[in-house]
């Protein structure tokens, strides 16, 4: 029986739910009437300084996906680009990705590092190896990562993952430092998420693959993970384990995309309902060729226009929710999904254990093939050329400002004053450490254009007072 606030996966993502869900669109999917009144509904409205979305259910936003009338697919993409305006901006939130170990006892049969994979070398990082990575990620301007670690109870205990944070944030090579860690690791119990939190993590990230039961258990045959009930109610957990700050993501091409949607925006909703929070970000990864692992085989696998407007649903559903994609997808395709509503971008990525210490890119332990291969300064300045502005930003978890503190942030309107002056001084601390100087040249201009959109009076001179100081040699200013 379908019951948002329940603790049981089987509730919350009540499969009858879904498939009544997927009949109620596809019986509405012409519906001119009732999709007019959806796209009204989620429309940004401003009520004084502030700005409200209302979203939509997952019933709600399962009927636009289902809508193929050329005209209000294109109502959609403007709709989800005016909420993206209206939140974020044109700031992009940048981050890397460190993997730490493909030691795993999991079969997952999309993934390189299932256990029975007996030709990929197998590496774990120990602590000096780490140093090393953060150096290196640091020398390129990098200030967020996501850990990345295979499931492995001798390899990979919970104490390796905390002897792993501490030492990330204890590197501070020249102005370089990390200064938020999310951490994408296995599904585990409350006691350990609540030394996650206690170790300073900044959101906990664990991507669901797939809502479907039955495929769960198909595609994760053995391991740990094959408890699809265990994994799908381990952001529950960690909540209750104090990690206020919770990333959701379903591999798209591993069932349908239209039960994976409709059951993705259920579990932010059970979120919110359980807890009053609702996810802090969501990831939009979908399945990719690596080591032995061949797209062709995964038959549900979807095609860039469906993945953009996947993206822009998402980001009409639950307009205060951080989307972020990764190299993964090409130079075009994230050009493209960053204007309909993605927040955040990794930038350089190595996805093998210990790649970013190698001249080389090493492709031997990989976890998926990277399509935007691009060094992070061209990144910046081809974000700044489209008009973005990159951000480093990091300010909210070391301020405190998680779960609903967050939340309240977004939704009174004082993002303008907050994230967009943040985003300028840290682009300015990488211009003034890492740019190359045709990429200096295009912040500085940026940077100048963009002081007058700081709302407040005092914020402003507040920040180019302290864009002076890092003009000077000063490090880590934030609202
Ligand atoms: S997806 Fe994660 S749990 Fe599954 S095999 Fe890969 S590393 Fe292991
Ligand atoms: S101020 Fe907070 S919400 Fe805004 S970019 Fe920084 S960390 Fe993110």
């Amino acid at each position: 029986m379908y019951n948002p606030a329940s603790p049981s996966a089987d509730e919350f993502i009540d499969h009858r739910e879904v498939l009544d869900t997927l009949e109620y669109a596809a019986r509405n999917k012409n519906n001119v009437e009732l999709i007019d009144s959806l796209l009204e509904k989620a429309k940004p409205r401003r009520l004084g300084k502030e700005v409200h979305c209302s979203g939509l259910t997952h019933r709600e936003a399962s009927v636009l996906l289902a809508c193929e009338l050329p005209e209000k697919v294109k109502a959609m993409y403007d709709l989800a680009e005016e909420i993206k305006k209206a939140f974020y901006g044109n700031r992009i939130v940048i981050f890397a990705p460190l993997y730490l170990s493909n030691y795993c006892v999991n079969g997952c049969v999309y993934c390189p590092y299932h256990a029975k994979n007996r030709k990929i070398p197998r590496v774990k990082l120990g602590q000096e190896d780490i140093l090393r990575e953060v150096n290196a990620l640091q020398d390129m301007g990098h200030k967020r990562l996501a850990l990345e670690c295979g499931e492995h109870p001798s390899e990979n205990p919970i104490e390796y993952v905390l002897d792993s944070i501490s030492t990330i944030y204890s590197v501070k090579n020249k102005n370089g430092a990390i200064r938020r860690v999310n951490v994408n690791i296995a599904a585990t119990s409350v006691e350990n998420y609540r030394k996650l939190r206690d170790a300073g993590i900044g959101t906990y990230i664990l991507f669901q693959e797939t809502y479907h039961k039955e495929s769960y258990h198909t595609l994760h045959p053995s391991g740990p993970k094959h408890d699809y009930n265990y994994h799908t109610e381990a952001m529950d957990r960690a909540m209750q384990g104090g990690i206020d700050d919770v990333g959701l993501g379903v591999l798209f091409g591993l069932e349908r995309y239209r039960y994976e949607f409709a059951a993705l925006l259920m579990h932010a909703e059970h979120l919110e309902a359980a807890f009053g929070v609702g996810p802090h970000t969501i990831s939009m990864p979908r399945i990719k060729r690596a080591d032995d692992i061949d797209v062709n085989d995964f038959n549900n696998a979807i095609s860039d226009g469906t993945f953009a407007k996947l993206c822009a649903l998402v980001r009409i559903a639950v307009p205060y929710t951080g989307m972020i994609i990764s190299t993964r997808e090409s130079q075009d395709v994230r050009e493209k999904v960053i204007r309909l509503g993605v927040s955040q971008i990794s930038g350089a990525s190595r996805t093998s254990v210990g790649g970013y210490g190698e001249e080389e890119r090493p492709h031997d332990t990989e976890q998926f093939d990277v399509s935007d291969q691009r060094a992070l300064d061209e990144v910046i300045k081809w974000l700044m050329d489209l008009g973005y502005i990159p951000s480093f930003c990091t300010a909210c978890y070391r301020e405190g400002r998680t779960g609903d503190r967050f939340m309240s942030l977004c939704k009174s309107g004082q993002i303008q004053n907050c994230c967009h002056p943040n985003a300028l001084m840290t682009l300015k601390e990488y211009l003034m450490d890492y740019a190359k100087p045709a990429t200096r040249k295009t912040g500085e201009k940026l940077i100048e254009r963009e002081i007058p959109a700081i709302p407040n009076d005092k914020i402003r001179e507040k920040i180019r007072f302290w864009l002076s100081d890092i003009e000077n040699g000063k490090r880590d200013f934030r609202v």
